[in-house]
């Protein structure tokens, strides 16, 4: 069995600036392997106050799916712990090439030789990390280099589709997935081509082309926030005939 748990749901500047969720990442552990991925503002913290502590020393692996702060924040100080400060050469770092070179490089160079190792996420490829493995979707429409992810966890496939604009190669990409968890910063399309998030009818056109078992919204801005995920993902739920959860904080699925 596998563990998914959604420590953070916050999804933009709004959300995320004054905590009205938390932007902490999501933590996954299966047959004794841990990763953190996504690790936002406050990651270490909730990883400490969780009852029993997710240990930060304990971790396989840190995932990036992007650089932006809200996926990114906490990584220097969980390699930090991972590693404790670099006594232990520990732990894989998989990121996009954007997360580790040019003006956007969110990966200290100081610690980069704490890790045992540092893979760079290419789109549809397959990665190992221990006892899981994880494809990369298609490359996301997003100001930042941006994969989503599908691990394949006890003959599951959980897929990841993190923060994107809405394109059709999405649904081939996440077809085959039984589980399907979906950024969701929107409730309506932002009249700005330049704000690349999905909205509410997008999930839609999702969920009804690739019909997963089960589908969890989350990474929350103001809007959808406003209009209770809850909801929306009930009212969802209803008009496709498929289960579709809001996340909350700590949200825990079994696999
Ligand atoms: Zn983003």
């Amino acid at each position: 069995m596998a563990i998914i748990k959604i420590l953070g749901t916050a999804g933009a500047r709004y959300v995320v600036a004054r905590q009205l969720r938390s932007s902490a990442g999501t933590y996954i552990e299966h047959l004794g392997t841990r990763i953190m991925l996504d690790p936002g503002p406050g990651t270490l913290v909730r990883m400490a106050q969780e009852k029993p502590r997710i240990p930060v020393e304990k971790l396989h692996s840190i995932i990036l799916t992007h650089a932006h702060l809200d996926h990114s924040n906490d990584v220097n100080i969980l390699i930090d712990g991972l590693t404790e400060g670099g006594l232990k050469k520990r732990g894989t770092l998989f990121c996009p090439q954007e997360c580790l070179s040019g003006d956007n490089a969110v990966v200290l160079r100081y610690l980069r030789p704490y890790l045992k190792d540092i893979q760079i996420l290419k789109a549809h490829q397959l990665y190992t990390i221990g006892d899981i493995t994880f494809e990369t979707a298609c490359r996301h429409y997003h100001p930042t280099e941006t994969y989503g992810l599908i691990f394949h966890l006890s003959s599951q496939r959980v897929g990841f589709l993190v923060d994107t604009l809405f394109f059709p190669d999405l649904i081939k990409s996440y077809a085959l997935c039984d589980v399907l968890i979906i950024n969701v910063v929107r409730y309506k399309p932002h009249p700005s081509p330049n704000v690349q998030h999905l909205c509410i009818a997008d999930v839609r056109t999702l969920l009804e082309r690739i019909k997963p078992q089960k589908a969890i919204l989350t990474h929350f801005g103001m809007t959808m926030i406003r209009a209770r995920p809850k909801q929306v993902a009930e009212k969802l739920s209803q008009e496709l005939g498929l289960e579709v959860i809001a996340a909350y904080d700590g949200l825990t699925l079994e696999i």
